[in-house]
C-alpha cells in the first residue's frame, strides 16, 4: 500500500490514470467537470434516497410525491415526430405494476433495461387505468447498495450514472485509507473534527444522520478555511513587494470641500468618511465596501475620499455602471470641486474624440486629479500619472476583471467599492476574504415615506389611478417594464442587445438583470397603450437602452425639467436617476425581478420632500414570487431584503453565479453557514498571525493543499 504522502499526492492525478474511468465514461466525467481524483472526491451527492421511506407501488398515494422501488419489466421507446422521444417503462414489485415515462431522454432506455432494479421518486398519478409517474427521479439499485439504508444520488449524465459514480468514489477512498489531513492538528482537536478520510467516506455513504452532519461540518469548514487562507495569502504577497502609499487625510482640499457642502453629513456618513480616511492614511491597502441603501448619500462620502487623493497630490477615478450615473457625479460634485479648485473630468463613451485626446493627455500628465466615468475609464489607452484611489460605484454591476482592470491602472491603489445591494457579512467574507465594510443605515432625508402595494394584474387600473392622482398633484411617474413581454410574443433578433447588459459573472447580479429585446418591446407596447388609452392628454415618453446616449440625455433632461409626465422604461433607470418630483412608480410583472433589484427600483421614488408610492403589478400572487413581493412590501431595509433574497433563491442560483475562488465552495451555504464561515475566517486569520506565509514545516501539507486547490 502506498504511503500517506503518495496517497495524498495521487489525488491530483488525472482520473484517467485509474482503471475504471476510460472511454465514454471518462468523457462523462469530464462533462461533470471531473478530471482529477480530487475533483471526483468532492463531487458530492445532490441528495440521498432513504430506503426507509419506500412504499410499495400499490400503496403510493395518488397525487403525492413518494419513493417506490421496482424491477423494470418492459421498455418502450416511442418516437413522435423527428425530435421527440418518449421512454416508457413498466415496473413491477410484489404489490403490482406501474408505468414511468420520460420525455426526450432516450438514453434512459439504455440504462434502465429489463430486469434492472430501480428506485423512483416522483408524483404518482393515474393514467388510462395505470398508476404512473412522469419524469420521476431514478436511481439504479445495485445488489449490495442496500446496506446503510441511504443511497447517495449524484449529478450524473448519459455516460456515467449516479450508481457508477458512487462505486468509483468508494473504490478511490478505499484505496487511500491514510489520506493526509491538511487541517492543522491543533485546530482539528479544538473543533472536534473527524479525519478528512472519515469525513469523505461519511458524506459519500453516510451511516447515520449524525455522522453525515459531522462530516459535512468538517468538510464545509475546510472549504471556507482554505479559501480564506488563499485570499489572505494572495493579498499579503501582493502588498509585500509594493511601497505603501499614505494619503494626506487632513488637507486643505478636503476641508474646503466639506465647508462647500450645502448640508451637514449624517452621523453614519461622518463615521464612514472617518473609516475611509483612516484606511487611506494608513500604510495598508484599503479594500473597503461602503453599503448603503439607495438615497443614503454614498456619493458625498466617496467625494471626501476623492478630495483626499487631490490633497495627496495623486489621482482618483470613480467608475459608474451607466453614463447617466457618471454624468450625475459630474453634475453634483463638479461644481463643488470647481469651488474648491480640484481639477476634474468626465470620461464616457460619449466624450468626443478631441476632448478625449486632451483628457487622456491631462490624466497622463497628472493635471486632472479626479476623473468620473463609465467603463470608458478602463480602456487600455487610459493612463494615469499617479492613480492612488479607485472608487467603484454599484460595484455588483461590474465583473471581477473590470474592477481589476481599473485597479491595475495605478500602483497598489486604495479601493472603495460602493453598493446599494448589501452583502451579508458571511457572503462578503467568502468572496473577498479580508474586506472592511462600512454602513450607512439612515437616509439623510428621513421624513419621506414610500408605500409599496401589490396589485393583481387584473386590477391594473388601480395602479394607473395612482399615477393619475400624482399627475394631478403636478408630480411625475415611472412605469418599469420587465424582461419579457407577455402581451405579444417577442420577435427577438440577436442585434437588439441592451448596451447596459453586464457580465453575469457577478455574485449578486440579479437573475433578471440582463435585459433582452423583450423588455424593450414590452416598454414600447406599454407606451402606445398609455398614449392612446390611459393618458392621452399627458406627455408619455420612452426610455430604453436602444436610445443613443444623446437621446437618453434629452429624455432625462425633459423628465427632470417636468416636460415629461410619465416615463416608461426598462430597468435602465435602476441606478442613478434622481428626480425628486417623480413620486409614483408602477412595476409591471414585478414577479420577474429579483428582490434586490425591485428594492433598487423603488429607491427611485420618494427622493425629495414628497412621499413615494410603488405599485407592484403581478399575476403571480402565490409561491416564491409572491413571497418576494410581500417581503418587499413589509421591509424597507435593503440589508434585510438582501438576506431574504439569498434565502429565497434556490441554492443553485447562488452557487451558479459564484465568482472566482468561491467556486471552490461546494458544501457551504452562505446563509445557513454564517457562523461556520465566521469561525473559519477567525481561525484562518489566527493561523496567519502565527505563521504569516505558512512557512513552518508543520504547515507544508496545508500549503500543498492550497496550491492544489487554487493553483496558488
Ligand atoms: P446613494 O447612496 O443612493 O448614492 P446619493 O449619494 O445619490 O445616494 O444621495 C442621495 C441624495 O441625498 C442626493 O441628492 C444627495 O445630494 C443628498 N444628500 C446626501 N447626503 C445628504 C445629507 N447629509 N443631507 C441632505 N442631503 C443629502
Ligand atoms: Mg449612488
Amino acid at each position: 500500500m502506498a504511503g500517506r504522502i503518495d496517497q495524498s499526492l495521487s489525488l491530483d492525478q488525472p482520473v484517467s490514470d485509474t482503471r475504471y474511468a476510460q472511454g465514454t465514461r471518462l468523457q462523462g466525467l469530464q462533462k461533470l467537470g471531473i478530471t482529477t481524483l480530487r475533483e471526483l472526491l468532492v463531487h458530492y451527492p445532490l441528495r440521498y434516497n432513504d430506503f426507509s421511506e419506500i412504499v410499495s407501488l400499490a400503496r403510493a398515494p395518488l397525487g403525492e410525491v413518494s419513493s417506490v422501488m421496482g424491477t423494470v419489466d418492459e421498455v418502450k421507446v416511442k418516437r413522435i415526430r423527428k425530435r421527440m422521444v418518449i421512454v416508457e417503462l413498466s415496473l413491477v414489485d410484489d404489490s403490482g405494476v406501474m408505468l414511468a415515462s420520460w420525455f426526450n431522454q432516450p438514453w434512459i432506455a439504455k440504462t434502465l433495461t429489463q430486469g434492472t432494479r430501480v428506485l423512483l421518486r416522483g408524483k404518482m398519478t393515474h393514467s388510462y387505468g395505470y398508476r404512473k409517474m412522469s419524469a420521476p427521479l431514478y436511481t439504479i439499485i445495485a445488489e449490495d447498495a442496500l446496506q446503510g439504508g441511504v443511497l447517495p444520488v449524484y449529478p450524473a449524465n448519459a455516460q456515467v450514472t449516479s450508481n457508477w459514480i458512487a462505486r468509483i468514489i468508494q473504490t478511490a477512498l478505499e484505496a487511500r485509507p491514510a489520506l493526509l489531513d491538511p487541517l492543522p492538528v491543533a485546530l482539528r482537536v479544538e473543533q472536534g473534527f473527524m479525519s478528512r478520510h472519515a469525513a469523505l467516506l461519511a458524506v459519500h455513504q453516510p451511516e447515520s444522520t449524525l455522522a453525515f452532519c459531522e462530516a459535512r461540518r468538517r468538510l464545509a469548514f475546510e472549504e471556507v478555511y482554505l479559501l480564506q487562507l488563499h485570499l489572505m495569502l494572495t493579498r499579503k504577497l501582493r502588498e509585500q513587494d509594493s511601497v505603501p502609499f499614505r494619503h494626506v487625510t487632513n488637507g486643505m482640499g478636503l476641508k474646503a470641500f466639506e465647508r462647500a457642502l450645502p448640508f451637514t453629513l449624517t452621523a453614519d456618513q461622518v463615521a464612514a468618511v472617518a473609516s475611509i480616511l483612516d484606511d487611506m492614511g494608513s500604510d495598508r491597502m484599503m479594500n473597503r465596501l461602503l453599503m448603503g441603501d439607495v438615497g443614503s448619500g454614498k456619493t458625498v462620502v466617496a467625494a471626501s475620499a476623492l478630495a483626499a487623493a487631490y490633497d495627496s497630490g495623486t489621482q482618483a477615478a470613480m467608475m459608474a455602471p451607466t453614463e447617466v450615473l457618471a454624468e450625475q457625479y459630474a453634475l453634483k460634485l463638479g461644481p463643488l470641486f470647481d469651488a474648491v479648485g480640484i481639477p476634474w473630468a468626465l470620461l464616457t463613451s460619449s466624450t468626443t474624440t478631441s476632448e478625449r485626446r486632451r483628457m487622456l493627455q491631462a490624466l497622463d500628465a497628472g493635471t486632472i486629479s479626479v476623473v468620473f466615468g463609465t467603463h470608458a475609464l478602463i480602456e487600455p489607452d487610459v493612463h494615469f500619472c499617479a492613480l492612488s484611489l479607485v472608487v467603484v460605484d454599484e460595484q455588483q454591476r461590474f465583473g471581477v476583471e473590470q474592477r481589476a482592470a481599473l485597479h491595475a491602472k495605478g500602483k497598489n491603489c486604495d479601493i472603495l467599492a460602493m453598493t446599494a445591494t448589501p452583502i451579508p457579512r458571511s457572503l462578503a467574507l467568502t468572496i473577498y476574504g479580508d474586506l472592511e465594510t462600512s454602513f450607512i443605515r439612515t437616509r439623510p432625508i428621513a421624513t419621506v415615506h414610500t408605500t409599496t402595494e401589490i396589485i393583481p394584474k387584473s386590477e391594473m387600473h388601480l395602479a394607473y389611478e395612482g399615477i393619475r392622482e400624482a399627475l394631478d398633484r403636478g408630480e411625475q411617474a415611472y412605469i418599469v417594464c420587465p424582461l419579457i413581454s407577455n402581451k405579444a410574443p417577442a420577435e427577438s433578433s440577436a442585434d437588439e442587445q441592451d448596451d447596459e447588459t453586464l457580465p453575469a459573472s457577478n455574485l449578486l447580479t440579479e437573475f433578471s438583470d440582463e435585459q433582452d429585446s423583450g423588455s424593450i418591446k414590452a416598454a414600447e407596447e406599454e407606451l402606445l397603450f398609455l398614449r392612446r388609452r390611459v393618458f392621452p392628454e399627458r406627455k408619455v415618453a420612452l426610455m430604453t437602452s436602444h436610445l443613443k446616449p444623446a437621446e437618453k440625455r434629452a429624455v432625462m433632461d425633459d423628465f427632470r425639467a417636468g416636460r415629461i409626465d410619465v416615463l416608461v422604461s426598462t430597468t435602465v433607470i435602476e441606478v442613478g436617476i434622481d428626480v425628486p418630483n417623480a413620486t409614483v412608480m408602477v412595476i409591471q410583472d414585478a414577479d420577474r425581478f429579483g428582490l434586490s433589484q425591485l428594492h433598487q427600483l423603488r429607491g427611485r421614488v420618494g427622493r425629495g420632500e414628497k412621499d413615494g408610492a410603488v405599485y407592484l403589478v403581478t399575476a403571480a400572487l402565490e409561491g416564491e414570487a409572491g413571497e418576494r413581493l410581500r417581503a418587499l412590501k413589509r421591509s424597507s431595509d435593503g440589508f434585510e431584503l438582501a438576506e431574504q433574497d439569498l434565502r429565497l433563491r434556490h441554492e443553485g442560483d447562488v452557487l451558479g453565479s459564484r465568482q472566482h475562488g468561491a467556486a471552490a465552495l461546494r458544501l457551504v451555504n452562505v446563509v445557513r453557514d454564517a457562523q461556520l464561515i465566521a469561525d473559519a475566517h477567525t481561525q484562518a486569520r489566527a493561523l496567519l498571525d502565527t505563521d504569516p506565509l505558512l512557512a513552518l514545516p508543520v504547515h507544508a501539507h496545508l500549503r500543498y493543499e492550497l496550491a492544489a486547490v487554487f493553483g496558488s
